[in-house]
Formats: C-alpha cells, structure tokens, sequence
C-alpha cells in the first residue's frame, strides 16, 4: 500500500522575507514514512519547510511544500493513488490576507495583519477517502480524550492520536490513539520511531493490506 503522511510546519508569507510559522521540524511524520518504505510499503511525504532530511529510501517520494495552500494541492495530487492518510502537520491555522511580492519597507508594513483561515487539510481528504484510512494529530492540554474525539468525529477520521506540548522536540513522549469505537490505546514513552511503526501497522492492519 502507499501512505500519504503530512509533516512538518507550514509558512505563511506576508512578503518575499516574512512569514507566519511554528516549531515543527516534522520529525514524526519523517519516521513514519521511513516505517512504511522499511515495512515494504511507499509513502508520499508532502513536507513543509524544516532542517531535517526527508528518508533516502527510494520508496518515498518526497514533496516539499511552504504553504498551507501547496500542502493541500500537493496532498490532493498525491491522495487518487494513496491508500491512506497520516496527517502530522502542524499547519498554520491562518495566512495574511494579502501576500506582497516583495519586501516593503518597515514604514509600509501594517499595524495590524489581516488573517484568513487555511483550508483543514487531513479533513478535505477524510471527506474524499471512500473506504481509506485517515489518520489526524490533536495536540492536547486540556480535557484531551473529549477534545480529540470532537475532531474524530468532525474530520471523519478512522484514527486520531493524542499528544501533548512535551512531546514537541522530546526523543520519547506519551501518545493516545483514540478510535471511533472510543477505544483508547496508549503509548507510554514510546520513541517516535516506536510510535511510527505502531501507525504504519495500524494503517496496514485497517485497509486489510
Ligand atoms: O484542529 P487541529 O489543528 O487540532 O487538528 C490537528 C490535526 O489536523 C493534525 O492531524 C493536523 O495535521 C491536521 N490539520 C490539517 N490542516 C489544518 C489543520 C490541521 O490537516 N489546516
């Protein structure tokens, strides 16, 4: 099977030089689709802006993308000939309104930004999957299992997987993975690379492949 995996943060440009981001690096969604090519599957890594390397395995083909915007047209193109979805992206949840070609001076720059919300990517494709797996992140602080449940449902996921702020840049974190059927299977200080090969398992498991 091949697994389309989203990754890493995306930019938002106000002009040439400035944008809006995070601190992603994609690290998890780097190790999943290096699980699924040692698994023996493909994977299609839509990649946004970090310092890490993609895999160098020829099983996973690689698109880099800057924007929420190239993320989902990079998903879309890519999604016809997936057979699953794993959405760990940290997509910026807004982009400026106006985009200048190049660099205004600090005198012409706005006082305030106006912002305009991004399409939700892992919820366009869960809305176009048919029988595939879709697979979404919830970052969590409060009230977590209700939360990532309300996306569950909303997004149409067959899986959401439940982390927390102490996860971000940390080599072993704790990790949820809620189903719809409210089953809830925990990953105690697991590694990303551990938790990978558990969703690349777990995608493999649910399209009977
Ligand atoms: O709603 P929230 O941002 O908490 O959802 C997180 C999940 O949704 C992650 O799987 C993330 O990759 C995905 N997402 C997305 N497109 C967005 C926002 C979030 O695919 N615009």
């Amino acid at each position: 099977m091949r697994i389309l995996v989203t990754a890493g943060p995306t930019r938002e440009h106000l002009d040439r030089v400035r944008f809006l981001s995070n601190g992603a690096t994609g690290r998890l969604g780097i190790e999943i689709a290096r699980a699924a090519a040692e698994a023996g599957h493909g994977a299609v890594l839509v990649l946004g802006p970090t310092h890490l390397d993609p895999p160098d395995h020829p099983a996973v083909e690689t698109v880099p993308v800057v924007s929420a915007l190239e993320m989902l047209a990079a998903c879309r193109t890519a999604w016809p000939r997936c057979d699953a979805v794993i959405a760990t992206a940290a997509v910026c949840d807004h982009r400026p309104a106006v985009h200048h070609p190049g660099k205004p001076e600090k005198s012409d720059s706005p006082a305030a930004l106006e912002l305009v919300r991004n399409p939700d990517i892992v919820a366009t494709l869960a809305a176009e999957k048919g029988s595939r797996t879709a697979v979404g992140f919830a970052l969590q602080v409060d009230d977590a299992e209700l939360r990532a449940r309300a996306k569950l449902v909303a997004k149409h996921l067959d899986a959401i997987v439940i982390d927390s702020p102490a996860a971000l840049g940390a080599d072993r974190a704790d990790f949820r993975l809620m189903t719809p059927d409210g089953n809830v299977r925990l990953f105690n200080g697991v590694t990303k690379r551990e938790l990978a090969q558990a969703l690349v398992a777990f995608v493999t498991g649910h399209c009977g492949a």
